[in-house]
């Protein structure tokens, strides 16, 4: 049984920090910027709420952090009262928020001038993965990190891997969202097209799922699209921001993402209709309004 804190108690962080006191019967104790979901929290999973991530930290062998984006990570971590001015020799920060690589390194420079570790570990799965343990994980950082944190990490995840550095947890991420960006505009002219000529669109899906045309998207979210319903699922507001982060990397790196900032565009349609918070499959909506 390890020490752990756990940092941002949100859609994902609430059922991962449950995880690691549920399966792992680890002793976690919690912050949450809004007290009462850390409040909540430990009536549900046992623990204890701190009242700073500083709290959170203090003889802590692990602190996770699953906050919204660089600004959020950067005050968990190095504000006045943020985790990585408590954190002791030797234990090791996971950081599972999806935030750029920049950051990522700048925190692993941070950590290992005090002496402890640290890994950029954001997750795939979506809120159904975190809240059934079964989220894939894309970590960076050193080898020897990776394989004390892995046993942890394990406790709400089916996948997890090593992907090289510090920051190729957050470039393989990056990798992920570049690819459901297209793939997902993609399935929403499929799904206006058939409907524009009158194909059943179940009958439709139930054969081309099974070929070269099937993914993740289409099995998971072509009823709900059929349905017209977004209100669930993994945030616009969210993808544009991953989107973000994957532009201003492809700057830096020399690549062209002319589908990914296109549809990137399009999310920003979505936004002016109100789809802040609607799932990513709503680029249907922009089609047919
Ligand atoms: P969320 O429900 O909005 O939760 C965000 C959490 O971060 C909340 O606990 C929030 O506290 C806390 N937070 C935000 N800014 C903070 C700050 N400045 N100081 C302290 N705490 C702060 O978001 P989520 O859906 O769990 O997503 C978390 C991360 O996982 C994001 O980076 C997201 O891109 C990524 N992710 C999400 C999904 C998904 O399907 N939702 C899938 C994969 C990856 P409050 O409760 O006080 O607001």
């Amino acid at each position: 049984m390890a020490r752990v804190g756990f940092i941002g108690l949100g859609i994902m962080g609430y059922p991962m920090a449950g995880y690691l006191a549920g399966k792992g019967g680890h002793d976690v104790t919690v912050y949450n910027r809004t007290a009462k979901k850390a409040k909540k929290w430990v009536e549900q999973h046992g623990g204890s709420v701190a009242a700073t991530p500083k709290e959170a930290a203090i003889d802590a062998d692990y602190v996770f952090a699953c906050v919204g984006n660089d600004d959020d990570l950067r005050s968990v971590t190095l504000g006045d009262v943020g985790a990585f001015q408590s954190m002791k020799p030797g234990a090791i920060f996971i950081d599972n928020t999806t935030a750029s690589a920049e950051i990522a390194r700048e925190l692993e420079t941070e950590a290992s001038n005090a002496g402890f570790g640290f890994l950029d570990a954001p997750v795939s799965g979506g809120q159904a993965g975190a809240e059934n343990g079964v989220l894939t994980v894309m970590v960076g950082g050193d080898e020897d990190v990776f394989a004390r944190a892995k046993p942890l990490i394990e406790c709400y995840a089916r996948m997890v891997g090593l992907m090289g550095p510090c920051g190729s947890g957050q470039l393989t991420k990056m990798m992920n969202q570049i690819c459901i960006a297209g793939l997902v505009q993609g399935l929403s002219e499929a799904i206006q097209f058939g409907r524009n000529a009158n194909m059943d669109i179940e009958k439709v899906i139930d054969v081309i799922s099974k070929g070269a045309a099937g993914s993740w998207q289409m099995e998971n979210r072509y009823k709900t699209m059929n349905d017209q319903f977004y209100e669930h699922g993994f945030a616009v507001d969210w993808m544009r921001k991953d989107l973000a982060i994957c532009l201003a990397e492809a700057n830096k790196n020399g690549s062209t993402l002319p589908v990914t900032a296109l549809v990137d565009q399009f999310y920003a349609d979505v936004q002016k209709m109100g789809g802040n918070r609607w799932d990513t499959s709503s680029l249907l909506a922009r089609l047919e309004k």
